[in-house]
C-alpha cells in the first residue's frame, strides 16, 4: 500500500486551496496540495470581472467601508448568509487585495483627472483626484453602493490564480497534480487525510495528515447549461458527504447568472453590465428598467436572471436555433473601453460566436441567456472553516458553505472568499495542524484504500445493464429542466423520483474499457454516483424549502417566510441510503447586526415576517442612537451590535486614501 505523509493536506489547488497552503507552509507545516489539473488551469483562471474589497479609492468608491460591503452582501444573500463570516470576510478583503498587490497582482490602477464611463446608458465625466493616482482602480457590480469590484482588465482571476500559485511554490508547497481524491480516511468522527488516485496511472495512494482541507470549487457540472468547467463536478463535497459524519449545507442555493453568451455558455463578465452595458430584447428594447427602475441591469444576479425569464415568457425573447435569448449591448462603452477593459469579453465573442461587440448597433450584440454559475451550497463549517461533526477537516472557497453568501452571491465576492478564506480558514486550519497529533490505524488507512480498489475492480469487471454517460446525461437534463431558475412542487418531486432511479441505475454498469490507467469511462463511473447525491441533496432541499430566497425561486410559494424558513439547509448521507438525510440550523435573528428586511431590489412586499424582526430591529435601531449620540466611532458600534471573532492580525483597522484608519 502506497502511504504519504504531510501534517496539512489540501485537496483543490484553485484560489482558495492554493491560499490556504501558503498559510499551513508559512508556518512551517509540511503542507501538501493536491489537484486534478495543472493547478494554474484550475477553474479560478476563468474570473473574469473582479474581486470585491472596500478600497474606496476612486470617485465612485468614495465613502466605501466595510459597512456598506456588509450590507450589500447580506442583502444580496436575502438574509441566508451568517452575519459572523460576512463581517469577518468583509473585514479582511481590503488586506486581501493588497497582499495580493504585494504579490504581483497587476490591478487595473486609477489615473488622475477626467475620464468618461457609461453610467444609466448616458456618457458621463469622472474626475480622479490626484491623491489617487496609481492605486487599485474598481468597477460597478450588480447589488452593490459602491463601485466596489477591483480588477485586471477582466482576467481578474487568472492574474490573481498565478501570483497564488507562484507564492505557494515559493513557500516550498508540494503541488502534485493530476491526482483525485476519491474518499476521506477517517475514523471515530476524526478525518485523517484521503484516499487518492493517480489520474495517470491509476494507482490508489493514502494521504495521511493531521489536517485535511477540502478546496474543490462548485458543482456546477450537475447542470447541461454551465459556466463552469468541465472539472467543477463537486467531488469534494460528495466525498466530504460519504463519509456519512460530514454534513453539506444549502446545496438547492444556486446562481444562475444572467450573460453566458448563448449556446456555448461561456461567460461574459457582470463586468460588462458594471461599465455601462445594456440588456435588450427582440425589439432592441432595454427592458430591465421596467422591471427593476432602481438597481436595472445591476440588480442582484439572482433578480437580473429571473427578469430575463420573465421578460423571454413575455414574448420578448429572440428566437435562434438554440431555443430564445435576449442581447447583451457593449458597444455603447466604446471600442477603447472595450479593447483595454473587456478584452476576453471581446474575443469570446469573436471566437465562439463571430461577433465583434464593438462594433456599432444590433451587429455588435451578443446573445445572451441565463446559465448555472455558483454554488452557494458545499460542506458546511463552523465560522473557523471547520465541519462542526467530521474533526479536523476544513473546508474553503466555493466548496464550502462557510456561509457568507447565504441563498445568492454577489459579482466579486467569489474570487474574495477565496483568498479571504484561505488566510482565516488557513490560519485557523494551520493552528489545528500544529496542535493536533493524530493516532490512526493502520487498519483504518487500509481500509479506507481497499474499500476504493475493491469498487473500482467491481467497476471494470462489471457487467450492468447502463450506460454511465447516459445516466450523467440525462441527471444534467433533470437539473436543469426541473431544479432550475423557476421551481415548483411538481418538477421538483419528479425530479428526486428520478434522481433516485439513476442513483439505482449508476450502481449497475458497464465499463467497456478495462484498463485501469487514464479511463475516462472508469472515471465516470466512480464520479457520477456521487454527483447523483449531490443532486439529490440539491433537488430534495428545493423541494422541502417552501418559500422563494434569493436564487431559490418557488413559483409556487412566491414569498420569502423568515416566519418558517430563516434557517440552512443540512444533508448527511448514511451508506446504502438512497436519499440524503436532511435536518436544518437555525439562524439566530436576535444576534444579527442586519434584521431580515426589503433588499432593495426585486418584488417588494413579497416578505412573511419573522416574528422577532421587528423586535431586534428596534433593538439595533436603539443601540446604534445611543451610541451615536455618545460619540462612538462605527467600529464600536459595530462590536456592540454583533461581535465577531477573528484573528488579531486581521481584524486590525483598514486604511483608505483621505481618512485614514476610521
Ligand atoms: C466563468 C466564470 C467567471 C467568474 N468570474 C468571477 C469574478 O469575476 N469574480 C468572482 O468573485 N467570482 C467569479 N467567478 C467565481 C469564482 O471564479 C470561483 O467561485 C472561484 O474561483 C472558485 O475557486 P476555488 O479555489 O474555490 O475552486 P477552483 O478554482 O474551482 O479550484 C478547484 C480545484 O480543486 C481541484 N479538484 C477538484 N476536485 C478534486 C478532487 N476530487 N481531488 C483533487 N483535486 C480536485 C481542481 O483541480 C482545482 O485545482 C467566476 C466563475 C466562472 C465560472
Amino acid at each position: 500500500m502506497n502511504i504519504k505523509y504531510c501534517d496539512a493536506l489540501v485537496i483543490g489547488g484553485g484560489l482558495a486551496g492554493l491560499r490556504a497552503a501558503v498559510e499551513t507552509a508559512r508556518q512551517g507545516l509540511s503542507t501538501t496540495v493536491l489537484s486534478m489539473i495543472p493547478v494554474k488551469r484550475s477553474h479560478s483562471a476563468a474570473a473574469q470581472g473582479g474581486m470585491q474589497a472596500s478600497l474606496g479609492n476612486s470617485k465612485m468608491s468614495e465613502g466605501d467601508n466595510e459597512d456598506l460591503h456588509f450590507q450589500d452582501t447580506v442583502k444580496g444573500s436575502d438574509w441566508g448568509c451568517d452575519q459572523d463570516v460576512a463581517r469577518m470576510f468583509v473585514t479582511v478583503a481590503p488586506k486581501a487585495i493588497r497582499e495580493l498587490a504585494a504579490w504581483g497582482v497587476p490591478w487595473t490602477r486609477i489615473s488622475r483627472g477626467k475620464r468618461t464611463a457609461i453610467i444609466n446608458a448616458e456618457r458621463t465625466v469622472i474626475d480622479e483626484k490626484e491623491e489617487v493616482h496609481g492605486l487599485i482602480h474598481s468597477r460597478d457590480f450588480g447589488g452593490t453602493k459602491k463601485w466596489r469590484t477591483c480588477y485586471t482588465s477582466d482576467a481578474t482571476g487568472h492574474t490573481m490564480l498565478f501570483a497564488v500559485a507562484n507564492e505557494a511554490l515559493k513557500h516550498n508547497v508540494n503541488v502534485e497534480d493530476r491526482k483525485e481524491a476519491i474518499a476521506l480516511i477517517h475514523e471515530n468522527n476524526q478525518c485523517f487525510g484521503a484516499v487518492v488516485r493517480d489520474l495517470v496511472t491509476g494507482e490508489l495512494t493514502a494521504y495521511v495528515a493531521k489536517g485535511t482541507l477540502i478546496a474543490t470549487g462548485g458543482y456546477g457540472r450537475l447542470y447541461r447549461q454551465t459556466t463552469n468547467a468541465v472539472n467543477c463536478e463537486g467531488i469534494g463535497a460528495a466525498i466530504a458527504l460519504e463519509t456519512g459524519v460530514a454534513k453539506l449545507g444549502n446545496m438547492e442555493a444556486v446562481q444562475f447568472h444572467p450573460t453566458p453568451i448563448v449556446p456555448s455558455g461561456i461567460l461574459l463578465t457582470e463586468g460588462c453590465r458594471g461599465d455601462g452595458g445594456l440588456l435588450r430584447d427582440v425589439d432592441g428594447h432595454r427592458f430591465m428598467p421596467d422591471y427593476e427602475p432602481e438597481k436595472k441591469e445591476l440588480a442582484s444576479r439572482d433578480v437580473v436572471s429571473r427578469r430575463m425569464m420573465e421578460h423571454i415568457r413575455n414574448g420578448k425573447g429572440v428566437p435562434s436555433p438554440y431555443g430564445e435569448h435576449v442581447w447583451l449591448d457593449i458597444s455603447i462603452l466604446g471600442r477603447e473601453h472595450i479593447e483595454k477593459n473587456l478584452r476576453d469579453v471581446q474575443e469570446i465573442c469573436q471566437i465562439f460566436n463571430g461577433i465583434d461587440p464593438a462594433d456599432e448597433g444590433p451587429k455588435g450584440w451578443a446573445p445572451v441567456l441565463p446559465m448555472q454559475h455558483y454554488s452557494m451550497g458545499g460542506i458546511r463549517t463552523n465560522a473557523k472553516g471547520e465541519s462542526p461533526t467530521l474533526k479536523g477537516l476544513f473546508s474553503a472557497g466555493e466548496a464550502a458553505c462557510w456561509d457568507m453568501h447565504g441563498f445568492n452571491r454577489l459579482g466579486g465576492n467569489s474570487v474574495s472568499e477565496t483568498v479571504v478564506a484561505g488566510m482565516i480558514v488557513g490560519d485557523y486550519f494551520a493552528k489545528h495542524c500544529t496542535t493536533t497529533q493524530i493516532t490512526v490505524s493502520t487498519t483504518a488507512i487500509e481500509r479506507a484504500v481497499k474499500k476504493q480498489e475493491a469498487f473500482i475492480d467491481h467497476l471494470l469487471k462489471g457487467e450492468g445493464k447502463n450506460d454511465i454517460f447516459t445516466i450523467k446525461n440525462r441527471m444534467k437534463d433533470i437539473m436543469w429542466d426541473k431544479v432550475s431558475i423557476f421551481r415548483d412542487h411538481k418538477g421538483l418531486t419528479e425530479a428526486v423520483n428520478e434522481l433516485q432511479e439513476l442513483l439505482k441505475k449508476s450502481h449497475d454498469v458497464t465499463v467497456k474499457s478495462k484498463t485501469r490507467a487514464a479511463n475516462p469511462e472508469l472515471e465516470e463511473a466512480y464520479r457520477v454516483p456521487m454527483m447523483l447525491k449531490l443532486a439529490l441533496c440539491l433537488a430534495e432541499g428545493a423541494l422541502r424549502r417552501t418559500e422563494s430566497r434569493g436564487a431559490h425561486y418557488r413559483e409556487d410559494y412566491l414569498k420569502r417566510d423568515d416566519a418558517n424558513w430563516l434557517n440552512r439547509t443540512l444533508t448527511s448521507w448514511k451508506e446504502g441510503d438512497l436519499m440524503p438525510t436532511v435536518e436544518y440550523e437555525p439562524l439566530d435573528i436576535m444576534k444579527m447586526e442586519i434584521p431580515p428586511a426589503f433588499r432593495g431590489y426585486g418584488v417588494k412586499g413579497n416578505i412573511i415576517e419573522h416574528p422577532d424582526s421587528a423586535k431586534r430591529q428596534e433593538e439595533v435601531d436603539c443601540i446604534r442612537e445611543e451610541m451615536e449620540k455618545a460619540g462612538k466611532s462605527r467600529h464600536e458600534i459595530q462590536d456592540a451590535l454583533m461581535p465577531f471573532e477573528l484573528q488579531p492580525q486581521f481584524k486590525a483597522l483598514n486604511e483608505r486614501v483621505g481618512v485614514g484608519y476610521e
